[in-house]
């Protein structure tokens, strides 16, 4: 290899990782991905996700990728639905009130995308030989100055890197080089219920979250419904609550049924019948969620030939539904980076700390207002905000 080409790693293919890999791609820069998962279909890739203009629509642009977007890009379901705990609607973005839409703005506000979707066209982009499944990373070791070794769980070492780039998520093994600092309990735990092919199946539920999402807040407790591009509405029953929450509340949740139940009962038993509805009608499965997050405003020091992007940087919980933009954003940024140092001779360090104090600002300002949401989702006064907000367009 050249010398001015580096050896690149990827860990991670989620969003993020992929998002770098496809730019360097088109960018003919070399590259290897390395993610833990068997297979690219290793596991169910979760819900919808709405991609902001700055955030990961002007990455799928940069990976010339615009097109595959818009064809599984849902711009009918940015609509939201707030409803009060007893079952007051205070905003209802479907039917009559629906947002009037200019021909060729559909994708000017956040348009959803399955995630599955969203990483079927992100992996298409990306020469299948460049990626490696069933690599679970161990541990990054310095293998001289600037050099990096990668140590995998199936025994392999591979050698010689001169960037790392952790795309490895929450739980990050890459971080560890750079940081000591792990994700805490962000104090919210929550149960996924899904509805399949609700149409059909569910009817009620179908009606009632609408084209897009429905929230409830109230002090202590969340229900948030979205609508994905599969037919399924998920529907999160989110409490604060204690970090093992799962294990020490009580409730048996292998037996699901009666599990969903116990939970609905004790946590929204008092809300308006709708919503108890809504989380009971929902019963095609249910998966819990404890939700971690990274202190805002995480940092490194620098350090040549490693760096961050995404969830690795700056975990985040859901609730500005930001942390998918920020990780392309990022992937978009260090691929502009590194593709200017290659083609630019702008040396790699130089670039790496450039995104990184770019990601850093980035990151905190996203992070700021996940708990702006945070602290509005779980409050009494949550709905009311939220209204004041979309009535402001947001
Ligand atoms: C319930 C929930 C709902 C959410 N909803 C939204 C939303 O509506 N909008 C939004 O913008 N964001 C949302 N998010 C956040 C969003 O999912 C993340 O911010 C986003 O996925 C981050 O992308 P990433 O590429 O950085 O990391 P990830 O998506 O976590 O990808 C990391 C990848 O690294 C791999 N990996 C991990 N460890 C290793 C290892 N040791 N070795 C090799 N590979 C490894 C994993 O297999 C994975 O493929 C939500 C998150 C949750 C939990």
């Amino acid at each position: 290899m050249s010398s001015s080409i580096p050896n690149i790693a990827i860990i991670g293919a989620g969003p993020g990782g992929l998002t770098l890999a496809a730019i360097l791609q088109r960018n003919s820069i070399p590259f290897t991905v390395y993610d833990l998962d068997a297979s690219p279909h290793g596991r169910n890739q979760g819900g919808t996700l709405d991609l902001h203009p700055q955030g990961g629509q002007l990455a799928l642009r940069a990976a010339g990728l615009w097109d595959e977007f818009v064809k599984y890009a849902r711009p009918e379901s940015d609509v939201m639905k707030v409803v009060t705990p007893a079952g007051k609607v205070l905003w209802d973005g479907n039917g009559p009130n629906a947002r009037v839409v200019e021909a060729g703005k559909e994708y000017d506000h956040r348009p959803e995308i399955d995630r599955e979707k969203l990483k079927k066209i992100l992996l298409e982009a990306v020469e299948g030989s460049r990626i490696k499944w069933g690599k679970k990373l161990l541990e990054v070791k310095e293998a001289g100055e600037g050099s990096y070794d990668l140590v995998f769980g199936d025994g392999e070492t591979e050698r010689g890197f001169d960037l790392v780039v952790g795309a490895d998520g929450a739980w990050s093994k890459v971080r560890k080089v750079l940081s000591d600092e792990m994700p805490f309990y962000s104090g919210i735990s929550g149960v996924e219920f899904w509805a399949d092919n609700a149409d059909e199946k569910h009817p009620f539920v179908s009606e009632f979250v609408g084209a897009g999402s429905m929230f409830s807040f109230d002090e202590g407790r969340a229900i948030q419904a979205q609508r994905l591009g599969s037919g399924t509405i998920r529907t999160y029953g989110n409490v604060r609550v204690p970090e093992n929450f799962f294990k020490e509340c009580g409730i048996d949740w292998e037996k699901k049924d009666q599990a969903r139940n116990e939970f609905v009962e004790r946590y929204f038993g008092d809300c308006a019948d709708v919503l108890k509805r809504l989380l009971m009608e929902s019963g095609d499965d249910l998966v819990l969620r404890t939700l971690y997050m990274l202190p805002v405003g995480f940092k490194w020091e620098e350090k040549r030939g490693v760096t961050l992007l995404g969830d690795a940087a700056h975990l985040m919980t859901p609730f500005a539904g930001v942390g998918v933009n920020a990780a392309m954003w990022d992937g978009l940024d260090l691929a502009s980076g590194i593709v200017e140092s290659v083609k630019g001779g702008k040396p790699l360090d130089v670039v790496v700390k450039e995104y990184e104090t770019e990601m850093f600002s980035r990151g905190e300002k996203f992070a700021q207002k996940t708990m702006r949401g945070l602290k509005g989702h779980f409050s009494a006064h949550g709905n009311g905000h939220f209204v004041e907000r979309l009535k402001g367009g947001e």
